[in-house]
């Protein structure tokens, strides 16, 4: 690894020299760090599929010898330094690599580098399963352990989570066992990496006539790749914004039942067999370990720490807005029957979000298309900077990439504004182009570590985005909800470069899974404050214009009166993940696709029939049990609002922002998050404003 990096180094000083003065602002910031005793790396981007392999072979290599040096340790030259340290040292470098390989997955435009770093993803993730199975390692550290080591603080926090690492992953069973327990997981990883990549693969393209789009925005529907022919409209049913616009605003109902037909059976031939398998063998792998299921054994690092409180937590919810949702629903209904006279009319699942768009333009007068107005893409970007940069104490600077993937690429300094220390960069990858990531998702790319040598590793990161591409005539204009989620997806940003955990491990977003996501839901309060939108949202053809307080008022209104349906749609997501990984077996496998559509038409509406929407429900391998964290996150991102809505200036609190920073984002997983949260809210944590926010009633 370490030549890696000194190629690393020397690539980026040629291509300094290359393009002159433009990157010398990147150049003091790099010489800035060192006066922290700091780095600041560049990423080099693998750029064709020899690369992504020799990256890919290099790093088991050096990976192996690593942990060669470690297992060859005698009982009496164990060290914490060269025991436990080195491993986080190992895991960082391998990160380093397979991060950066998982990003040019997603956003290289060659197909056969994006292929070739699917491979190579598939290969590191099952050789490092073998990490954990490496006895001469493991004999090291218990070699270690058995001094009885006085430590305490993050070390004894890295001592802990590493042996209770290798307790799951079965290095305490007998050899037999473990060696199952070792293959099983092998052949999981592979699967699931195969399950993922048929997800972005999948597409789905639909041609329609503009009668069959009544109601579609013309402006929407003259984009180009949509209009296709004199009266054809291509759309895909894997691009999410063209999902999301036929189902809000399409005026047939056939038009809404086939589009989502249509997403709910991608990937569906090739994942649902696939899926199959995965379940029994993490529900085989979870028993042989001594759990009873695979929820119990996903969530024993989490805050929930057991699959029957997590199921609980959601059952609750979902009991908890019964009332609410039942009045909701009755309310669509009554809009469906007047439109189409029918008394007897249905809601489905293809309906909802036609009907909550109506009863938002005709009950509380939004129309959320016309609202795009107030948001022209970089207005909102420089907006949400300002008040970032204002809470947290940071400044960012834009700075010339010197290399780029896409032309509009960008990348930015972030540094601290008080002390001038650089604290990372970030990449911003923000417009749609085909095969590429099609949702919205912060990517680490070099965690925050302190390195051998005694500086600290300042992070890398970059959003990957799918916001409308600008057009001739106009910016590219944002709508509301993804205003939210900009604030949403640079939150994870900041948790990642804000970070001053010593182990890579802890660093940044690498906190419990049913917490990552409270600091950015958190974040999504911003735009709904009319001080914080007066500071950048403005009509862009007469910036005196600003967002009126009864438009304000009526989306809040708004949104309250959808968000028990909105809100039990996420419940049947965690309800079904849970379920299926506590229900499926070896005996029941055949059980996938009506299982988990009954749990989503009980907990929300009745699926389409003949549909498999689980095949295209990436979250179920990437959170495998963890969804419920949406909602569980979301608990504590109310509560954390309120500190801010209490403070003295609100959303623009300096104060409450630096508390935040120090107390969240730079701890990390450094410590048990409980704590944080706590040493943030200033008192224990509440349940109130989440169920205030969301319409459930206060319990009695
Ligand atoms: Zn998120």
């Amino acid at each position: 690894m370490r030549l890696v990096s000194a190629g690393l180094i020397l690539m980026t000083s040629l291509v300094f020299a290359a393009a002159g003065d433009k990157l010398s602002a990147l150049a003091d910031f790099q010489a800035a760090a060192a006066k922290f005793n700091s780095v600041v790396t560049l990423p080099v981007f693998e750029t064709t599929t020899n690369e992504v392999a020799t990256t890919t072979a290099k790093t088991i290599a050096d990976g192996n010898a690593a942990l060669d040096r470690i297992g060859k340790l005698g009982d009496d030259q164990v060290k914490f330094k060269n025991t436990f340290v080195a491993l986080d040292d190992l895991n960082f470098q391998i990160s380093r690599a397979s991060d950066r390989l998982a990003l040019i997955e997603q956003t290289s435009t060659n197909a056969d580098v994006r292929d070739a770093a699917t491979d190579a993803m598939k290969r590191l993730s099952e050789w490092a399963v073998g990490i954990d199975y490496r006895e001469d390692v493991y004999r090291a550290l218990k070699n270690f352990a058995a001094i009885d080591p006085q430590l305490d603080g993050e070390d004894k926090k890295l001592f802990d989570d590493t042996l209770r690492d290798y307790r799951r992953a079965g290095l305490e069973l007998p050899k037999a066992q473990r060696d199952e327990v070792e293959k099983l997981r092998k052949e999981l990883t592979a699967l699931e990496t195969d399950f993922e990549s048929n997800v972005t693969k999948a597409r789905a393209e639909l041609k329609f006539s503009k009668a069959q789009l009544a109601g579609v925005p013309e402006e929407f529907l003259a984009q180009k790749g949509i209009k296709t022919g004199d009266d054809e409209y291509t759309l895909k049913a894997n691009i999410t914004f063209h999902y999301i616009m036929v189902e809000d605003n399409a005026q047939l109902e056939a038009t809404r039942r086939r589009m989502m037909t249509a997403q709910c059976n991608l990937a569906r031939e090739a994942n649902i067999p696939l899926l199959q398998k995965i379940l029994v063998l993490r529900d085989s792998i979870a028993t042989k370990l001594g759990y009873q299921t695979y929820a119990d054994f996903a969530t024993e690092t989490r805050m929930v720490k057991n699959g029957t409180a997590a199921i609980q937590f959601l059952q609750n919810l979902k009991d908890g807005l019964q009332p609410k949702y039942d009045a909701e629903l009755k309310e669509f209904r009554l809009l469906k029957t007047a439109e189409t006279g029918d008394t007897n009319a249905v809601i489905n699942s293809w309906d909802w979000r036609y009907f909550a768009n109506q009863l938002k333009k005709t009950k509380y007068n939004v129309d959320a298309e016309q609202l795009r107005v107030y948001f022209p893409y970089q207005n909102v970007l420089d907006g949400m900077f300002k008040i970032y940069q204002r809470i947290f104490g940071l400044k960012f600077e834009r700075v010339e990439a010197p290399y780029k993937w896409v032309d509009d690429l960008q990348l930015y300094t972030v540094s601290d504004a008080k002390t001038g220390e650089p604290m990372g960069l970030f990449y911003l990858d923000m417009f749609p182009r085909d095969g590429k990531y099609n949702h919205f998702a912060q990517f680490g790319i070099i965690e925050g570590k302190l390195l051998p040598d005694g500086k600290y590793q300042r992070p890398v990161c970059c959003l990957v985005c799918n916001f409308p591409p600008p057009q001739p005539d106009k910016p590219s204009l944002l709508s509301h909800d993804e205003v939210e989620t900009i604030f949403h997806e640079f939150g994870h940003a900041m948790h990642t470069i804000l970070t001053r955990a010593k182990y890579s491990r802890f660093a940044g977003t690498s906190v419990p899974q049913d917490f990552v996501e409270a600091p950015s839901q958190m974040l999504e309060n911003w735009p709904w404050d009319k001080k914080v939108l007066d500071s950048f949202a403005a009509d862009y053809r007469d910036p005196k214009k600003k967002i009126p307080q009864e438009i304000l008022s009526q989306l809040k209104a708004a949104r309250l009166a959808t968000e028990a349906t909105r809100y039990r749609r996420q419940l049947s997501f965690g309800l079904m993940d849970l379920t299926l990984h506590t229900q499926i077996h070896a005996t029941n496998a055949d059980d996938l696709v009506p299982l988990s559509n009954k749990i989503l038409s009980d907990v929300s509406f009745p699926v389409p029939p003949d549909t498999a929407f689980v095949a295209y429900f990436g979250h179920i391998i990437g959170y495998g049990a963890g969804y419920y964290g949406y909602a569980w996150a979301d608990a504590i991102a109310a509560d954390m609002a309120t500190v801010f809505e209490k403070s003295p200036d609100g959303f623009f609190d300096k104060t409450t922002g630096m508390r935040m920073r120090n107390e969240i984002y730079a701890v990390g997983d450094s410590r048990d998050i409980n704590v944080s949260i706590e040493k943030f809210l200033g008192r224990p944590r509440s349940i109130e404003p989440f169920l205030k926010r969301i319409g459930v009633a206060p319990a009695k």
